[in-house]
């Protein structure tokens, strides 16, 4: 019998959904006629707008002529996307990031996921806890994690960067030399996030001490204050220390189309066996050898969110998931919780008055509301819940009239 990956038997995810899940079942199993809202799943309802559609259409139509049909893509993405990226998201903020430093892919998940296998498998990796728990369990996958500690809920050779209401969500620095730090602004679950000035020190410290910085910004489109930033690069000298991943996916309801695309500076270096290596040129390695590119019809659809009725249409939906999170924030606060997020972000995070477990119970037996528990997404998530403004007006609506109604 062949040997297994032992690392993966040091995973503990797939707790937290389906843990979530078995508890729905059971109560509606006792409850067969409850209607149930959902507000803990972090995918988006809203269709896509008609602009990416027809580009969409347009490009299915190109699919099916001999003299415009295209095979694989390339790799790294077509240059009409790319080009796209680079004008809108970059140019236009002052930043100059060059075509073959973005990588378009078909997910952040993947590359946040993947990044890893750049770095040594005895790299010092840090998160900020709670955390989207993809970055961790990938670690744990490649070797990187030590083994959990059931007692401190946490694997032993991982740094946790608490954030929580004390210290503003703000993820204290380091007072030990890291080498990858996964940050995710703004944040999944918490909804917080950094300013220009809070995120300065954090470019510093990697470059004091030659760490790498993982900005996870799928959550870029929903920023509405002015001294957030939308990418890390807007802060001097991150482009020698920071890699970006940005998604389509809420930016633009592309959940089940599936584009996204990661930012490997060339300015980034790597240690290996006493030689500088480029990030940027490993990565392109690794994605050439495992990645055949996003499909021509999903490039195009992406294409046309930066179109000028693209980005009319994504912010009208932004903007409609964002006055749920107004909705939601406000009647929350009014039956006297502390809430936090839903400005620059999709998700409200609040305070529970017990654990979160037990009140998510409470969500859901006495209100069947489905929530996200706060400690499924790491310790320090201990003592809050997470809703998502991504349900439908109506369905949020619906939601806030039960909660309204609680006693806490
Ligand atoms: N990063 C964060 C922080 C997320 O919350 C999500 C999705 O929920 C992703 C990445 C994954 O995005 P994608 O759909 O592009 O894989």
């Amino acid at each position: 019998m062949a040997n297994a990956n032992t690392n993966y038997l040091e995973l503990q995810g797939g707790y937290l959904f389906s843990e979530i899940a078995r508890r729905v079942a059971e109560y509606k199993a006792q409850n067969p006629g409850a209607e149930l809202i959902r507000m803990g799943i972090g995918d988006v309802t809203r269709p896509l707008p008609p602009a990416i559609l027809s580009a969409m259409h347009k490009a299915v139509d190109e699919m099916g002529a001999e003299n415009t049909f295209r095979g694989y893509a390339p790799d790294r993405g077509y240059d009409f996307l790319i080009d796209a990226i680079r004008e809108n998201d970059y140019t236009a903020r002052g930043i100059d990031i060059a075509p073959d430093e973005i990588f378009v892919s078909d997910g952040a998940k993947c590359d946040v996921g993947n990044i890893q296998e750049i770095f040594d498998v005895g790299a010092r990796v840090a998160v900020t806890d709670p955390v989207y728990p993809v970055y961790v369990d990938t670690n744990v996958m490649a070797g990187r994690s030590g083994k959990f500690d059931p007692q401190q809920g946490r694997y032993s050779q991982i740094t946790y960067l608490p954030c929580n209401a004390e210290n503003g969500f703000v993820p204290p620095l380091p007072g030990q030399k890291l080498d990858m730090i996964y940050l995710c602004l703004p944040n999944n679950p918490t909804g917080t996030t950094l300013t220009l000035s809070q995120l300065a020190p954090w470019v510093e410290y990697a470059k004091k001490n030659g760490a790498v910085l993982l900005f996870d910004s799928a959550y870029e489109a929903y920023i509405s204050q002015s001294d957030v930033p939308h990418s890390i690069y807007e802060v001097p000298g991150a482009k020698d220390v920071a890699v970006e991943f940005r998604s389509f996916s809420k930016t633009a309801g592309f959940t089940g189309l599936r584009a996204a695309y990661t930012v490997v500076p060339k300015a980034v270096r790597l240690l290996a066996a006493g030689k500088e290596v480029s990030a940027n040129e490993l990565w392109s390695r690794r994605h050439a050898t495992k990645f055949n590119g996003v499909s021509y019809v999903t490039q195009r659809a992406a294409e046309a969110v930066y179109s000028q009725e693209g980005k009319k249409q994504v912010r009208e939906i932004i903007a409609y998931y964002m006055e749920n999170a107004r909705i939601l924030t406000k009647s929350l606060r009014e039956i006297g919780l502390e809430v936090f997020g839903g400005v620059n972000a999709p998700y409200i995070w609040f305070k529970t008055p017990t654990d979160s477990w037990s009140f998510f119970d409470r969500l859901l037996n006495e209100r069947q509301v489905v929530s996200t528990p706060g400690a499924g997404f790491g310790k320090s998530g201990e003592g809050y819940i997470r809703l998502t403004a991504f349900s439908s007006r109506e369905n949020t609506l619906r939601a806030v009239e039960r909660i309204g109604k609680m006693e806490l």
